[in-house]
């Protein structure tokens, strides 16, 4: 992370307990790059409380890299990203100091990210690959974070698989396996970057309805995707993005129904 380039404001943490519908990710004016090339040309994005926002635009607009940065898998160039109010990647206070590598592996404890390639541990019980952040990272009693896993494999219809190995399970189930992890650590907010993108057409549907699940029970989400279904049902909000920027940010049914840009009209009219 190249801290001298950082233009950003002070932390804004009063203390005081988030309000429901209160900003959970705010990101400022956030720039990438990657070489010559920009990435992330000046995003402003803000995801509320509860709130699902789908992420949609062309390959190479920068989605990915936007969900990686706020997730702190990439260090940034410019701008600012608050979690509920504290500046990510830097010592809380006036100074900027980029955080040790602890401090962010704490604030990245409080998101989730569930990828394109599950990534689950293949020698691994599905049981386990839920339990292991709870217990090994968070500190949750064994007992506990066992029975909180098999509560969530039920909510994803897997409790017949808690002793199978990934690669025992269809693509489907192990994403539905991956999102049961994700959501184990309480995580104030869910990324998902196409997470039904390596499936079988025939599997998207089952992880589509999982999501659809979790959404519905006030999770915060923000999800990177090309289901346009998904994205008009589900989310509360779309973002259009081409290019490293925020085309559109609009809420969903609108979104769809009367899109303000050419580019906007385009891309759904060759998505849908
Ligand atoms: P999207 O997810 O919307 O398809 P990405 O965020 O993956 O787009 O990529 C945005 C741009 O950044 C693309 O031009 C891509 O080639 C480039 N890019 C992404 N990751 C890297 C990287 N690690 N190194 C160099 N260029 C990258
Ligand atoms: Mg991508």
């Amino acid at each position: 992370m190249n801290g001298s380039q950082i233009t950003t404001a002070p932390d804004r943490r009063d203390g005081a307990t988030p309000a429901p519908g209160a900003p959970v990710l705010e990101v400022v004016g956030l720039r990438k790059r990657f070489g010559d090339l920009t990435a992330l040309d000046g995003i402003d994005l803000t995801v509320n409380e509860g709130e699902v926002v789908a992420i949609l635009g062309p390959s190479g607009s920068g989605k990915s890299t936007l969900v990686r940065c706020l997730d702190q898998l990439e260090g940034i160039d410019g701008g600012a990203m608050y979690l509920d109010g504290e500046l990510l990647g830097f010592e809380q206070g006036r100074t900027l100091r980029p955080l040790t590598d602890a401090g962010v592996r704490a604030q990245r404890r409080r998101m989730s990210m569930v990828f394109q390639q599950f990534n689950l541990f293949p020698h691994w019980t599905v049981l386990r690959n839920v339990t292991e952040a709870p217990i090994a990272v968070h500190g949750i009693a064994p007992a506990q974070a066992k029975a909180k896993a098999l509560d969530l494999l039920a909510k994803v219809g897997l409790s017949d698989k808690a002793t199978a190995y990934p690669r025992q399970l269809s693509g489907g189930q192990q994403q539905r396996v991956a999102i049961a992890r994700a959501v184990a650590v309480e995580p104030r907010v869910l990324l998902f970057d196409e997470p039904t993108s390596a499936l079988d057409p025939e599997l998207i549907d089952e992880v589509l309805q999982t999501m659809q699940a979790l959404a519905a029970t006030g999770r915060t989400m923000v999800v990177v995707t090309h289901e346009m279904e998904f994205a008009r049902e589900v989310a509360d909000r779309c973002i259009f993005m081409a290019e490293g920027r925020v085309i559109e940010d609009r809420p969903a049914e609108a979104f769809f129904r009367d899109p303000q840009t050419d580019r906007l009209r385009s891309f759904l009219a060759r998505s849908m």
